[in-house]
């Protein structure tokens, strides 16, 4: 199933394939093509990275399945992100945010490097910067828009207000607000970023659905509680595994998530998608919810 990202002509899979835990995974080059092609045969076109995954390694992986299989990068689009520098102790250099335009220019072009392509289909501000200046991400944008090296653009872990305020510069639309969200995870829908993204009528994209497998987490009080929700929605809906009844929780939620999987086996990947036709009737779908806020509802 396809999703026209916010009515943006941006075209995704429904379900997108997180590379975030590539290095990881330690597959070969050969395994890492097999596993695209296996994704792209479930129809999971979408691929999403930052500069940083892996220590700055995930890109330039990803990459070497692309330079081995350049035919593969007209099947795909591509995610990338850029704006958070990562510690390093030789170098003394502390973790901090960096959304300057030179940064943002240079951060570009080194992930067109890694990846082995031309183009980034949608590039995100990673993090909310407290020292983001609209202006000159807006020209940093612009500049790589007019160059063709990204087609959309868009954001990540942003409040309303940090959205409104970097739209409120920029002549496009931010077309995504990547964020993370799961029955472990509500914050967004309790800060009402999830009502503010119907109101524009932007289609988030979901990060850690599973809370990072957390949920399966046997030993964590809150995850067993929900865990055992979902074990009972999973029998009334006849629905065998547990995280495609998380992705339909996802997927039934009226702002169109777009959710990322993580998991490096195609098998989890195929549960993702098994969620993509389930209607899950609204009590059910409370069931979680509650279960997921540690009460009922008032
Ligand atoms: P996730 O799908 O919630 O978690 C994936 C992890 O859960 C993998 O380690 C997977 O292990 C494990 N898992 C899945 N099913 C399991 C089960 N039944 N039992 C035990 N463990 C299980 O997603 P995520 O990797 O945290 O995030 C998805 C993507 O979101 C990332 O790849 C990245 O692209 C993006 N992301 C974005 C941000 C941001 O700030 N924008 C932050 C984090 C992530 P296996 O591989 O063994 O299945």
């Amino acid at each position: 199933m396809r999703i026209n990202v916010s009515n943006s002509g941006l075209e995704f899979s429904r379900i997108v394939q997180g590379m975030m835990r590539l290095k990881q995974w330690d597959f070969s080059t050969k395994e890492a093509e097999n596993f695209l092609l296996k994704a792209i045969d479930l129809g999971v076109t979408t691929f999403d990275h930052a500069d940083i995954y892996g220590n700055y390694t995930c890109e330039s992986l990803f990459g070497e399945v692309l330079k081995i299989n350049p035919s593969l990068r007209n099947k795909i689009q591509i995610v990338t992100k850029t704006g958070i520098i990562l510690p390093d102790k030789e170098k003394k250099r502390i973790h901090y945010y960096d959304t300057t335009k030179s940064h943002i220019l240079e951060s570009v072009d080194r992930s067109l490097n890694n990846l082995h392509t031309d183009h980034i289909d949608l590039l995100l501000i990673h993090r909310p910067d407290p020292l983001m200046d609209p202006t000159e991400i807006v020209e940093a944008f612009l500049e790589l828009y007019k160059q063709g090296k990204v087609l959309y653009f868009g954001v990540s872990n942003f409040t309303m207000q940090q959205f409104n305020t970097l739209q409120s510069k920029f002549s496009l639309s931010l077309v995504t607000n990547q964020i993370e969200l799961s029955p472990y995870n509500l914050d967004h829908i309790q800060n009402d970023n999830t009502y503010f993204l119907l109101e524009k009528n932007i289609n988030p994209m979901i990060w850690s659905p599973l809370a990072g497998g957390k949920i399966f987490d046997a030993s964590n009080e809150k995850s067993v509680k929900i865990l055992s929700a979902l074990k009972e929605v999973s029998s009334e809906m006849n629905v065998v595994e547990i995280d495609t009844v998380i992705y339909a929780w996802l997927l039934n939620h009226p702002m169109g998530a777009i959710p990322i999987s993580g998991s490096g086996k195609i098998e989890r990947l195929k549960n993702a998608v098994n969620a993509l036709n389930i209607k899950m009737p609204r009590e059910l779908w409370f069931k979680i919810y509650e279960a997921a806020l540690g009460h009922d509802v008032p």
